[in-house]
C-alpha cells in the first residue's frame, strides 16, 4: 500500500479528517525522518507504517484538548512530537518547539522550511533554562510532552511555562502509580489532574493515557530547579 492510502487509513480510525495538503505534508515528513534518522538521532522506530502511527497518529490522539490558533509549546520535542505534528494539523497554532540536542534542532528547522511552516520558534535549550525566562514563563495556552521523563518530572519542567487557564497535556503510557506520585506534586507546580483521558486502539502497542492540567496557579519562583535536578532528583511529597 502507498504510505499516502496508509495516511488515509489511519486518519480514518482516529475520525480526524486530512485535507489533501496534509497527507501530502506527513509523506514529506515521514521521507525526512527516514533521511535524517541516523545523523539526527532522530528516533528508533523504523518503517513508514510504524512511524506514521506511533509519531503521527499518536500525536493526533492529543488533537481533542488543544485548539488552534493558540500557543503552544513542546518540551523534549525531538523530530518534532508531538508538536510540530500538532502544528501540521492546526496550521494558526504558534508552536515553540524545545530540545536540547542541536541536531534535533536543525532537523526540525528543516522541515518548516520545507514544509512552508509559518509560527515556529525552534529552540535548542534546556526547558530549566527557557522556565525562567520572563518572555516564556507562563506565556502558553498549551504546553505538551511526550517520551520525554516521568510524570513528576516533566510536569516541574512544563507547567512553568503554562498560563493561568492553560493546559498542560501528557501523553503518557498507563502507569498510574506515577499519576498517582505526581499528583501532588502537580498542585504545588500550580496545576491540577483535570482528567484522565484513556486511548486504547489496537495499532497500538500498548494503552496510552492522555493527563489534562490546568494551571490554577502561578508556578513559584523556585521551579524549575537548576539544569538536571527535575530528572534526577523529582519533587517528592
Ligand atoms: N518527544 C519526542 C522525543 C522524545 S526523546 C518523541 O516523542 O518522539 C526525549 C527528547 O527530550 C530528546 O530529544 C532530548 O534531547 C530532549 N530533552 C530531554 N531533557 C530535556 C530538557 N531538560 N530540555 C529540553 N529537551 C530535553
Amino acid at each position: 500500500m502507498a504510505l499516502t492510502n496508509y495516511i488515509k487509513k489511519y486518519a480514518k480510525e482516529i475520525k480526524i479528517e486530512l485535507s489533501p495538503e496534509k497527507i501530502s505534508d506527513i509523506d514529506i515528513y515521514i521521507r525526512e525522518i527516514n533521511a535524517w534518522s541516523k545523523k539526527a538521532d532522530l528516533t528508533s522506530i523504523k518503517g513508514d507504517e510504524n512511524i506514521l502511527v506511533n509519531l503521527f497518529i499518536d500525536a493526533f490522539t492529543l488533537l481533542p484538548y488543544i485548539k488552534d490558533g493558540k500557543k503552544l509549546i513542546d518540551i523534549g520535542t525531538g523530530g518534532g512530537f508531538p508538536g510540530l505534528a500538532l502544528k501540521l494539523f492546526y496550521r494558526d497554532t504558534k508552536a515553540t518547539l524545545v530540545d536540547s540536542s542541536s541536531k534535533k534542532c536543525v532537523f526540525l528547522k528543516h522541515i518548516c522550511d520545507l514544509l512552508k511552516f509559518k509560527d515556529v520558534e525552534v529552540l535548542w535549550t534546556r526547558a530549566e533554562e527557557l522556565g525562567r525566562d520572563p518572555l516564556y514563563r507562563e506565556k502558553y495556552d498549551f504546553a505538551c510532552c511526550r517520551a520525554v521523563s516521568s510524570l513528576s518530572t516533566i510536569a516541574e519542567l512544563c507547567i512553568p511555562f503554562v498560563r493561568i487557564g492553560g493546559t498542560f497535556i501528557a501523553s503518557k503510557g498507563k502507569e498510574s502509580e506515577e499519576i498517582k506520585e505526581a499528583e501532588p506534586v502537580i498542585g504545588i507546580l500550580g496545576g491540577k489532574i483535570e482528567r484522565i483521558e484513556k486511548v486504547k486502539y489496537q495499532f497500538f502497542s500498548e494503552e496510552k493515557n492522555i493527563i489534562i492540567i490546568s494551571k490554577i496557579n502561578n508556578t513559584p519562583e523556585k521551579y524549575p530547579r537548576r539544569n538536571g535536578l527535575p530528572q534526577k532528583r523529582p519533587i517528592k511529597i
